[in-house]
């Protein structure tokens, strides 16, 4: 298969089997917007839980919070978002059209529809990426809100809360998912740029003291490398790269991107930035209450620096599908076949098995399959039913949305209670007592 079409392949297949589908379709769509789908919804919610999971429960000192989308417009003020939050942007002379005036690529391609004539470039201008909306019930004295452009700012303007509230003492994090927007210039390569986007983010809370700093930064580094690399994907498609001190962020005294090697080049997945002291001092000046923290040890009073981990859950979604999609060629019966798998972590796939009655209409066979089915369900697994076509057009079916295992009722299972297991990956298939259905998916696939 060719590099050049997998992202073709990936976004029919995810329209086809119901994974993505373009913003509001039927009325000729939104631009840089996306719906998920019965199988994306199931998707989104593994890979969060997977991060949650991670950065969250199986921490002592992480806490989560779900801080509000809409903010007081001060914020933006004091983050830098209102004036900083800018890309370079050139316009087209010719068609007008805008372009970031970092992305080389898109502005070959866009020379390359003005062939006749010698595309000219305005010089760039700041453009700001903070989507606006209004607020109130009285025209005319509607207030301007914007809708948050990152979900940093939401952990920062709670770290006194947060303290209060719950004991946790420096080192410690506050973690959060949820929904950005941006007004992105040129949204594109499917969900990789979207104007609505969910971010999933840890802000870390250390002394401030430039080694604490450095530690804690190569800690999360190879802590976010090694979440990608547990959840299967390839090793070789990902890499780090520092950002460049005329490409940071205005908040930045350090930044890392882990990329991965998308068909259309390397791309950030996420980044680990090291924010210095910056978000709770321009609070603290701006809100005028005191963001500092006091160590209970030494009674020492200091701003706390924070080393944040920011990812793009729709990123890693599509990143991920991209890893797992692959096409094999099978033969049966001497026909040559092209199976398509979507080899995603048994974690992260949508289901993780499907049950089927051998034979549709032979009544013994789906009472037993149902019984099982609803049984599997009560275990909390997502499982999938199937009963149309044959055997192997339900095989290949869940191999394109990654379920890790089929299992399929038949005579015997009537006769002794076994089933058979049969593995997405290696297509190969066992025999199992029912009552061991459960046990096998969570050790084969699930631990
Ligand atoms: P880029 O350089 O690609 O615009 P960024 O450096 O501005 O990204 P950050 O502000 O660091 O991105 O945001 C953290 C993460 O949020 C990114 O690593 C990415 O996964 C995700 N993200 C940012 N912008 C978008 C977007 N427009 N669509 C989807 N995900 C996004």
């Amino acid at each position: 298969m060719q590099q050049s079409d997998l992202l073709d392949k990936v976004v029919s297949l995810c329209k086809r089997r119901g994974f993505i589908f373009p913003g509001s379709e039927i009325y000729g769509g939104l631009r840089g917007t996306w719906d998920y789908g019965p199988l994306g919804s199931e998707l989104k919610f593994n890979l969060k839980q997977a991060w949650w999971q991670e950065m969250v429960r199986n921490q002592e000192n992480v806490v989560g919070i779900q801080a509000a989308i809409m903010m007081n417009s001060r914020v933006w003020e004091a983050s830098g978002h209102t004036e900083s939050f800018t890309d370079p942007l050139v316009e087209c002379k010719i068609c007008h059209s805008r372009i970031r005036a970092d992305q080389e690529e898109e502005i070959k391609t866009h020379e390359g529809t003005h062939k006749e004539q010698k595309t000219e470039w305005t010089e760039p201008k700041k453009f700001n990426l903070l989507v606006e909306a209004k607020l109130g019930v009285v025209e005319g004295e509607k207030s301007t809100v914007y809708l948050r452009g990152e979900i940093t700012q939401g952990v920062h303007v709670n770290f006194k809360n947060v303290l209060d509230s719950i004991r946790v003492k420096i080192p410690f994090g506050i973690a959060q998912i949820g929904k950005a927007f941006r007004n992105e210039i040129t949204p594109g390569n499917f969900t990789y740029r979207s104007r609505e986007f969910e971010q999933m983010e840890l802000q870390w809370y250390i002394k401030s003291d430039r080694k604490e700093a450095e530690k804690w930064f190569e800690y999360f580094k190879e802590k976010r490398m090694n979440w990608y690399l547990s959840l299967g994907m390839d090793k070789n498609k990902l890499r780090f790269r520092q950002h460049e001190s005329d490409e940071k962020a205005h908040y930045a005294r350090d930044a890392w991107d882990i990329e991965y090697q998308t068909p259309f080049g390397w791309k950030e997945c996420e980044g680990i930035h090291d924010r210095g002291d910056w978000d709770l001092s321009r609070h603290a000046k701006f809100s005028g209450q005191d963001m500092s923290y006091l160590d209970p040890e030494t009674n020492e009073k200091y701003m706390p620096h924070i080393i944040e981990t920011s990812g793009g859950v729709d990123r890693a979604l599509l990143f991920f599908l991209l890893d797992a999609y692959s096409e094999e060629l099978m033969t049966n019966d001497q026909r040559q076949t092209t199976r398509v798998v979507l080899k995603l972590h048994p974690k992260l796939a949508s289901y993780k098995a499907a049950v089927f009655p051998l034979l549709a209409n032979k009544p013994q066979l789906v009472e037993k399959a149902r019984e099982i089915f609803k049984n599997l369900k009560t275990t909390g697994l997502n499982v999938a039913w199937d009963d149309r076509g044959n055997i192997g057009k339900r095989y290949y079916s869940q191999d394109e949305i990654g379920t890790p295992a089929c299992i399929t009722i038949d005579y015997q299972t009537l006769e002794d209670g076994t089933v058979t297991i049969r593995d997405r990956d290696t297509t190969e298939q066992k025999r199992v007592d029912e009552k061991e259905i459960a046990p096998t998916l969570n050790t084969s696939y699930l631990d």
